[in-house]
């Protein structure tokens, strides 16, 4: 069983690329972004609560954010493994995956951080925004604090998870195909 956390800043390319490594090694996908905005569009109490925070480009309290994912990785219980895109997103959702992973004598095997400047991930969040239809993708002040918020509360993760040795980089400009090579090649030498 592997588990991965694909790492990196808003607009890093993350969801790409989790969605084609997901299915060559056969693991689950769970991109908590996506599961706030089924939970939005279907106007539930959870996507309600969600939408106050992700309009600001804030994160969505602990306690929400890890029940959901709880609840996704519980639903999948024959996995051969999960690839986390955007979670944990603090430390101490960190903590709370590895206490999930533990309690079913699992781990996670490498959080892969994909390394894109600033500029560019502003530069690349508003091109999305022309299709995406998300509202948190149109605005330059709800993208810099989007990045703010992960310069100071998620940044702290790749830390965690470097005190076990767990940690990779790659360089995340390139094509999605040069950028999926170099994940493969990460993710085989495991
Ligand atoms: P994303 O699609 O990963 O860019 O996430 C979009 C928004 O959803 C974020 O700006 C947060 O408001 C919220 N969100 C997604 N994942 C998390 C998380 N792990 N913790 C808290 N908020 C999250």
């Amino acid at each position: 069983m592997t588990n991965l956390i694909l790492f990196g800043p808003p607009g890093s390319g993350k969801g790409t690329q989790a969605v084609t490594l997901a299915e060559k090694y056969g693991i689950i996908h769970i991109s908590t972004g996506d599961l706030f905005r089924y939970e939005m569009s279907n106007n539930t109490p959870l996507g309600l609560e969600a939408k106050s925070y992700m309009q600001k480009g804030e994160l969505v309290p602990d306690e929400v954010t890890i029940g959901m994912l709880g609840n996704k990785v519980e639903a999948n219980p024959d996995a051969n493994g999960f690839i986390f895109d955007g979670f944990p997103r603090t430390v101490a959702q960190a903590q709370a995956l590895d206490r999930l992973l533990s309690d079913k004598g699992q781990e996670v095997a490498a959080l892969i951080a994909l390394e894109v400047d600033d500029d560019e991930i502003v530069a690349r969040i508003l091109n999305r925004g022309k299709t995406s239809g998300r509202n948190d993708d149109n605005d330059e002040l709800i993208i810099r604090n989007r990045i703010d918020v992960y310069n100071r509360e998620t940044a702290p993760v790749f830390d965690y998870y470097a005190q076990t040795g767990k940690t990779k980089r790659i360089d995340g400009i390139g094509s999605v195909d040069e950028i999926f090579q170099r994940l493969c090649a990460e993710i085989d030498a495991l």
